[in-house]
């Protein structure tokens, strides 16, 4: 029941009987719940599915508050607001992330300090941010502070890659104490749980985004979920232009216009009712690959840690050019061809040319990572067939290929 016409994002359209890396899936009441907005005439952004959309996602991820938001990047610019960020804070951010976090920390004029990868499940590392904290900086009442910039640290942004939590209670442990607001990017992960906990829900405010390509959709629109009721009311004045009185346009901050329409909401509705089916979709695919390619040398396929439950969101290998023979981008040719669509991970941010005004600290796990990372498709909804044909183009490269291929396929998904 995929769309007619699937559009891959993030990239390129991608051509008709290519197999696309991760496309919307409006399998369920997505038309029903739109026609009742266009007949109800509640189209904007006040309406009762943005309020039920807020509701039934706090719900489902265990949080006390939510507030809707026009997308996952709009979301995080609230949220390091009303956790206190201002110009010139410091704030921790993963370096191996799509750029949306760091974006927002700079839309408010605070500084990003890119932390470095761990190798295993590739999440921000916590070594790092200890070492960061204990050498780097000094707490003073209630506070730390860098102690070469004299720059307060305001913030710290684990960011859940690929479906897959960052590890909380250390991060947690970690900032305890030491006035730095735990606001999670969450944006990858919905449905992730961290020792059973939604990712999202463990720091002060945690982030989600339904862009074309997340676990649900929305076409573009995000949310953020929070237990704190002031940071939620706070956060909801600021996405609706900080209005004091709707009569008279009396305004009592600088706020923004980023509320979610009633449409957009009404989709978000249906997908939410799917989310466990969009998640089974995405684990099958997974096992499927993590299978077929447990045997071949040189691809690495995610490893998730004991005390995660991940959605697998974008289910990424890691190819080793030595042992494959090939490496990542090479791959990606190959499989482009073949007409099947897949993608490196991010620029890790410390080398963004957008980040260039920036001191550079050395991330080489993420740089690392970003060499042999590859992302395949996994579309939810994505067919056995399709999941087939990707796994005998990568066979056909790897060492041993055709006494292998000829086993295949090895056992069900
Ligand atoms: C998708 C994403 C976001 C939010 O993106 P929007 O397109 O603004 O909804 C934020 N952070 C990460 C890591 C993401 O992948």
């Amino acid at each position: 029941m995929r769309s007619e016409k699937p559009s891959a994002e993030p990239g390129a359209p991608v051509a008709a009987g290519m197999i696309p890396l991760s496309v919307p899936f409006l399998g369920g009441r997505e038309w029903e719940y739109v026609k009742e907005c266009l007949d109800t005439n509640f189209v904007s952004s006040v309406g009762p599915f943005v309020d039920r959309f807020e509701r039934e996602l706090a719900a489902r991820v265990g949080a006390a508050h939510a507030v809707a938001a026009v997308n996952g990047t709009a979301a995080l610019h609230v949220a390091l607001r009303v956790a206190g960020v201002r110009a010139d804070d410091e704030v921790l951010v993963s370096t191996l992330t799509f750029i949306a976090p760091v974006n927002a920390i700079r839309y408010l004029g605070a500084v990003p300090v890119f932390i470095d990868a761990e190798p295993e499940h590739l999440m921000m590392d916590v070594g790092t941010v200890a070492e960061y904290l204990t050498r780097d900086c000094v707490r003073r009442n209630g506070s730390t502070y860098n102690r070469k910039t004299g720059r307060r640290v305001a913030a710290i942004v684990p960011v859940h890659i690929l479906g897959h939590p960052v590890d909380m209670d250390a991060i947690l442990a970690l900032t305890e104490g030491s006035g730095i607001a735990v606001v999670e990017d969450a944006t990858e992960s919905l449905g992730s749980l961290y020792k059973g906990r939604a990712v999202g829900t463990i720091g002060d405010i945690g982030c989600f985004s339904f862009n074309g390509n997340k676990l649900i959709t929305t076409g573009g629109g995000g949310m953020l979920v929070t237990n704190n009721e002031r940071l939620a009311r706070h956060a909801k004045y600021l996405t609706t232009q900080a209005k004091d009185d709707a009569v008279e346009f009396i305004h009592g901050e600088v706020g923004y216009n980023y509320r979610l329409t009633n449409v957009l909401a009404a989709i978000g509705c249906a997908q939410l009712e799917r989310l466990d089916d969009h998640i089974a979709s995405k684990l099958a695919t997974a096992a499927r690959y993590d299978a077929a390619f447990a045997e071949v040398p040189g691809i690495r396929t995610p490893i998730v840690a004991p005390w995660a439950k991940s959605v697998q969101w974008l289910f990424t290998v890691l190819v080793d050019r030595d042992e494959f023979g090939i490496g990542s981008r090479e791959l990606m040719g190959v499989l482009q061809e073949q007409g099947i669509q897949s993608r490196p991970l991010w620029q890790p941010m410390h080398l963004s040319p957008s980040q260039a005004d920036l001191p550079r600290r050395g991330c080489p796990v993420a740089e690392r990572l970003n060499r042999d990372a590859l992302s395949l498709p996994c579309s939810v909804g994505m067919t056995r067939e399709d999941q087939e044909r990707v796994v005998q183009a990568i066979m056909a490269v790897a060492p041993g290929a055709r006494a292998r291929s000829r086993r295949f396929p090895l056992r069900a998904g």
